[in-house]
């Protein structure tokens, strides 16, 4: 039964060894069950050594001694085993010693505990084995493995031997695209990942010793700023042989030894130029889109200013012709005349809100804050839609509710606001009444206020009308001239003033439209 640990030790020896060294796939193939046929045969030589004398030819005591002992003859089969598992242990060695040479101190020590836990055991058997009688005709191994005991707990706790496999910490930077550069203390190149290897662009044996600086266009200066502004992302540009630019976002991190002495640094270059190129296409598309929606304001801005000077030519003197300024006209003429004039105040209207709704995109609507009667105000937008109102038989109410006269604002804007939601009420009202109220909601708030009886706004358009261009696909709109452009304008001029529009309606009923204007009052008014 105790040869069951001697006659598997080497080959298990071999597995740890490939295990440890990371040839997974060597350990996966079945040829590797091959390595137990001889521990399986020497197990049997020993249990059947009576029969054939193989493994001990002959067992003599030698009885001269006080303390008799044991002495075994060894047959054919003994060296054959020996030179097998000699092999095997020198192939685990020799795996484990080129680790112990190509890792990073850590893993070094490692590599370095596990290759003591098996060379002293062994070396003590060998010399046993060929004659040297150290230990006074006593078999030293099973003594020595001792050694691999303590060597190995060592290593298990010390170095978590069996946790963190150097390989896989080899596999995970080498299978990563951010190139990995360990420099020591006086940034000499110590260590590179596969990435950073075809950065620099020649085998890791011509770098490994080399600074950096030979190798790669990066100054010690950038190096300790980037160190310094972990947080912030740094850029840095490569070039290839073709001219082709790469664009890195380099990280530095500083890395110490036990006692917290600066032992290297760790240099990652991220490559960021794919995300650079989208970030720069992005940026493109922006700005063309931008420029595209300059051009259109400015087209629309300028087609609509020449616009409206023959617009005022047709109106002026289609009026004046009217009037009989040139000669009389029949009743009939008057009419054609009454037509043209009403198309043409139509048209003109149209052209100033386009040429209004320009103006805004184009950001080119300032505000000109003057004290202003708001009394005056309300005068003028009464009489301009009081004619209508009249026309439609609809009643129009002004109400001004507990306002100074005079207030600081941008009367020409506040006016327009307030003109068109009067003509907009008066426009898709078919009967009763449009009341417009102001009132101050607070010591710094003006409400404008226009309820009608109209037919309301459904639901789904109670913002979509505020865009522009947008109006409600119902017969009352469709019956009327428009283009969508007024609540746009009011709620962009409102905007302007940092206020704010309410609408309250239910179809059938009405809609209240309330606009909301921080207002400065002047202090004697008050
Ligand atoms: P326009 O008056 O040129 O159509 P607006 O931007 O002023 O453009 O209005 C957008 C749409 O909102 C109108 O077409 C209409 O459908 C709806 N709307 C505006 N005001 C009222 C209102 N007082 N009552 C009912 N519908 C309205």
């Amino acid at each position: 039964m105790e040869y069951f640990g001697v006659v598997s030790l080497s080959t298990l020896w071999l597995l740890l060894a490939l295990r440890y060294t990371g040839r997974e796939k060597w350990l996966a193939s079945a040829k590797l069950r091959l390595l137990f046929i001889v521990p399986i045969l020497t197990l049997l030589a020993i249990w059947t050594n009576e029969a054939h004398g193989l493994m001990w030819h002959q067992v003599v005591i030698d009885p001269s001694d006080p303390f008799p002992i044991l002495y075994w003859m060894r047959g054919v089969w003994f060296w054959v085993f020996t030179v097998y598992t000699y092999l095997l242990l020198l192939l685990g060695t020799i795996l484990l010693i080129e680790t112990v040479v190509r890792s990073h101190d850590l893993y070094r020590g490692q590599a370095v505990v596990l290759l003591i836990g098996a060379l002293v055991p062994w070396i003590g058997n060998a010399l046993y084995l060929f004659g040297f009688d150290l230990f006074g005709r006593l078999v030293p191994t099973p003594v020595l493995f001792t050694f691999t005991g303590v060597a190995m707990a060592w290593g298990l706790f010390r170095f978590q031997l069996l946790d963190i496999v150097p390989v896989a910490r080899e596999a995970v930077l080498e299978s990563m695209s951010d190139a990995v550069i360990v420099l020591d203390e006086q940034n000499r190149i110590v260590d590179l990942n596969a990435a950073a290897q075809s950065l620099i662009d020649s085998p890791t044996s011509e770098v490994v010793g080399k600074p950096f600086s030979q190798l790669l266009p990066i100054g010690l200066d950038s190096i300790q700023r980037w160190e310094e502004r972990s947080e912030t992302r740094n850029e840095m540009i490569l070039e290839d042989e073709d001219h082709k630019q790469y664009t890195f976002d380099p990280r530095v991190s500083l890395l110490h030894d036990r006692r917290g002495k600066l032992a290297g640094r760790l240099l990652v270059l991220r490559d960021i130029t794919e995300r650079k190129q989208i970030e720069e296409a992005l940026r493109l598309a922006r700005d063309q889109a931008l420029e595209s929606s300059r051009m259109k304001s400015r087209l629309l801005a300028n087609v609509s200013h020449e616009l409206r000077t023959p617009l005022g030519a047709i109106l002026g003197y289609s009026e004046f012709l009217r009037d009989g300024t040139y000669g009389s006209v029949s009743e009939e003429q008057v009419d054609i005349l009454e037509k043209i004039i009403e198309s043409t105040s139509y048209l003109s209207r149209l052209v100033s809100q386009l040429l209004e709704q320009a103006k805004i995109e184009a950001g080119q609507t300032t505000l000109n804050m003057l004290p202003f009667s708001l009394q005056e105000l309300v005068e003028r937008v009464e009489s301009k839609s009081s004619i209508e109102a009249r026309a439609k038989g609809l009643s129009l109410l002004f109400r001004l509710e507990d306002v100074p006269n005079i207030v600081i604002g941008d009367e020409r804007k506040i006016e327009q606001i307030l003109l068109n939601l009067v003509s907009n009420a008066l426009k898709f009202t078919g009967e009763g009444e449009v009341q417009v109220r102001i009132y101050r909601c607070d010591e710094h708030q003006l409400a404008l206020q226009v309820t009608d009886t109209g037919p309301g706004i459904p639901d789904d358009m109670r913002e979509e009308i505020f865009k522009p261009f947008r109006r409600v696909d119902d017969s009352v709109t469709r019956e009327h001239g428009g283009i969508g452009l007024g609540l746009a304008i009011v709620e962009q001029l409102v905007m302007l003033m940092e206020g704010r529009i309410e609408l309250e309606t239910a179809l059938g009923t009405g809609s209240t439209f309330t606009v909301f204007l921080p207002i400065d009052y002047e202090k004697e008014t008050l």
